[in-house]
Parts: structure tokens; sequence; C-alpha cells
């Protein structure tokens, strides 16, 4: 699940991280609220007023702006919100802004320069372990500084038996070039944000920048945050972080009916059974020179309501032009899932793409006989192969 960066610093803050404060607004009076607030709060004369949507890049789009006034908020909150912010990371449409984060200024000047970081926790699947990954290059596209400057980038692994050690985040902090009290407060940001990390069940911290301020002060400007879902039962409190409104209005609705969906690019509709076969049937497309619309594992159960209800969140997608039904019948037995195709075909009635059907393991000779014997416009194929051929049929 990804959250909101004003979510994700609320989690970061409730474990001792120091952020950037902020105030999130649905409107431009709220905003100018929330700005008076954080001035009495912080003492802060400026404020950012930052696009609250599930995507980065958004200073590049122009989602990020700063207010020096409170009418510079006013307009600023009024022009953001309700635009469709377009970022690297978003479509051409972009994404629609219901909210702004105004948060206070912290790039005031001071003592010292402002410096920003890149810091992120993830799992290194290689391993197994918790990795925090970081770099001097602070505030740009980490994919850039990668290609181009890649020993910048540094990593430090957890060993899960004693969690980050002391030692480490101060070599994190030493390899970031600090000293003094910007040394100190960076490892205890540090370990603060792996706690955090542990604690919330994230599968992804990612701070781009982390901020030193002029004053020394290390903190969260930005928070990408996203929860385990699996974990999510452990917090309650999480649950109600979800805003479908960033979601795949597709993904939600299969999600309702419990289908295991995931919405790709292509044009051929997959109906399978298990997800690593769910897996191998995209690839199998590929190889025909066809392109997955979806991943989709309707599970053990795939009786005439289940194929039903997956038949019509795969035609959602306006560029199937295909339906490969892919199931092996284990558990469940062929003759039962054909019938469901068979029946939800038949209720749904104007199905005008061509439907593949390759149904194996218990009772296929029975199924492909009811599949034949049908009447519908149903291919069925016995052999990976032959189902993959006939996608490919279908689709010249
Ligand atoms: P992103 O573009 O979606 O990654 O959003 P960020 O939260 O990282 O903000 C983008 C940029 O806005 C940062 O890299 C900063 O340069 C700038 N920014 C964020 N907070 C402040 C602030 O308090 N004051 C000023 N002057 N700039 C800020
Ligand atoms: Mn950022």
């Amino acid at each position: 699940m990804n959250l909101h960066e004003y979510q994700g610093k609320e989690i970061l803050s409730s474990f001792g991280v120091r952020i950037q404060r902020g105030i999130v607004a649905q409107n431009a009076q709220e905003a100018v609220a929330a700005a008076k607030q954080l001035t009495e709060e912080t003492g802060t004369g400026w404020h950012v007023i930052k696009a609250q949507v599930h995507a980065g890049g958004r200073g590049k789009g122009g989602g990020v702006k700063l207010a020096k006034n409170l009418q510079e908020v006013e307009t600023l909150a009024g022009q953001i919100i309700g635009m469709d912010l377009v970022t690297p990371q978003t479509s051409a449409e972009g994404k629609r802004v219901h909210q702004v984060l105004v948060a206070e200024d912290v790039y005031y000047p001071g003592d010292s320069e402002t410096e920003e970081y890149y810091m992120s926790v993830l799992l290194n699947r290689g391993t197994g372990r918790n990795m925090i990954m970081y770099s001097t290059e602070g505030g740009m596209d980490i994919e850039t500084v990668a290609e181009e400057t890649p020993h910048l980038i540094f990593t430090e692994e957890v060993d899960p038996a004693v969690g980050l050690l002391p030692f480490q985040a101060r070599k994190i902090a030493f390899n970031l070039g600090l000293s003094g009290s910007a040394f100190k407060e960076m490892t205890k940001f540090v370990m603060a944000l792996y706690t955090a990390y542990v604690k919330s069940d994230s599968s992804l911290f990612e701070i781009n920048p982390v901020l030193k301020t002029s004053d020394d002060k290390i903190l969260a400007v930005d928070a990408k945050v996203t929860i385990d879902d699996n974990a999510l039962y452990r917090h309650k409190d999480y649950v109600d972080l979800r805003d479908i409104r960033e979601e795949n209005p597709i993904e939600v609705e299969a999600k309702e009916v419990g289908l295991n969906y995931v919405d790709l690019d292509g044009n051929v509709g997959c109906m399978v059974n298990g997800a690593g076969l769910a897996m191998g049937t995209m690839d199998l497309i590929k190889q025909a020179g066809g392109d997955p619309a979806n991943f989709l594992d309707v599970g053990g159960t795939a009786d005439a309501a289940r194929v039903e209800a997956a038949f019509k969140i795969i035609l959602k997608d306006p560029a199937v032009k295909a339906i490969l039904i892919n199931i092996f019948g284990g558990i469940v037995r062929c003759d039962r899932v054909a019938q469901g195709v068979i029946d939800a075909y038949k209720n749904m009635g104007n199905i005008e793409v061509p439907i593949i059907v390759r149904l194996q393991g218990t009772n296929a000779d029975v199924a492909k006989e009811l599949i034949d014997n049908s009447g519908l416009d149903v291919l069925s194929a016995t052999e990976f192969q032959e189902a993959a051929d006939k996608v490919q049929e279908v689709l010249a």
C-alpha cells in the first residue's frame, strides 16, 4: 500500500524521525489556516505547498511551490488543488490533485549551507536482508545518479539478528561527509528511520531529500512510504490511510471481489489460476507475439460466479483484443470451470473478443467436450503451445 507524503511523514514522526512539519489541506482556505498554525508552532514565515499524489517528481511538474506570504499560500494552493499534475512518474494525462501539504520552509539561510541527501530503506532480495541505500546526491532523480555517478550511491546491509548497529549509522553519517552536531543528528535520524521501517512493516522508505538545514538539523523533507499489504492486519490504524482515488479503478474493483488482478499495457486478457501459472501464461503470450493486458489469478475456486466476475474485470480494459483462459484443474475440476466459462459467457451476452480456453488436469477431456459442444465462439486448446498459437491466430 502506497502512502501520501503527509501520511508517510506522520508515521516517521511517530517513531521519532525528524520531519519537515506540515498540515494537509483540502482547499485554499484550509491551506491558509494551516499556514497560520504552522507559523505559530514553528515560527516559519515561508511555506511550501506540496501536491499530495502517489507519484514522485512533483517538484519538476510544478506540484511543489514556495509561498512567501499568506496571499501566496492561498493562490498557490488554489492553483495546485484540482490540477492534473504531470511528472516524469505519471502518465501524460497526469494525476488529479485532491489535497496539498502546507509545510514549513526548511531551506532558510543560516550559519552553514543546506545539503540534500538521498536515503532509502528496502529489502535486498539477493541477500534477504534489509539495507539502507544512501547518497550525497539528494534531491535528484536517484536513477540518474545510479546511471551517471554510481560510485556516489552507498549501501549498508543490516543483520536481522542484531538489527542496525550504531557504528553503521555513524558510518553512514561519515560517508555523507558530516561532522559535529550534524553528524550526531544524522546517526539519530538513521537509527530512528530504520526502527520506523521495521516497526511499521514497510517494504519501502524513500526519503529524497533528507535535508541538513543551515543550523545543522537533519530532517525528512519528502517521504515515500510503502506498507507491506500482507502485514496490514498488524496495523489496524494504517488501514484507513489507503486512498483509492490514487489506485487503478479496475484493480480496486478486482480487489473488492477478491480477485488478484494487476493491470498491464498489452491486449491479451489472461484468466489463470495460481500466480506461477499466471506468470508462465504471460510469458507464453509474449512468445506468441502478443502482450498481456493483465495479470489475473482467480485462485482455487474458479466457479461460474468467479469466472464471470473475472470476465467482467478483464473486459473493463478497452485494450483487450483476446482472452486466454489457462486453468489447471487440481482441486477444482476442469468440467466445472468449463461450465463456469460457458455460463458466464451466456450471462454476459455480448462478449465480442475471441476467447481461447486451455483446461488441463482433472476431467480435462470432459471440459474440452463441453466447450466444443457449447456452440459458443470459444476456442479450446489442450496444450500450452496450442493455446499460444490460437492467441496468435486471433490477433493476426
Ligand atoms: P518531489 O519532487 O515529488 O520529489 O517532492 P519533494 O518533496 O522532494 O520536493 C521537491 C523539491 O522541493 C525538493 O527537492 C526541494 O528542493 C524543494 N523543497 C521542498 N521543501 C522545501 C522548502 O521547505 N523550502 C524550499 N525552498 N524548497 C523546498
Ligand atoms: Mn522528493
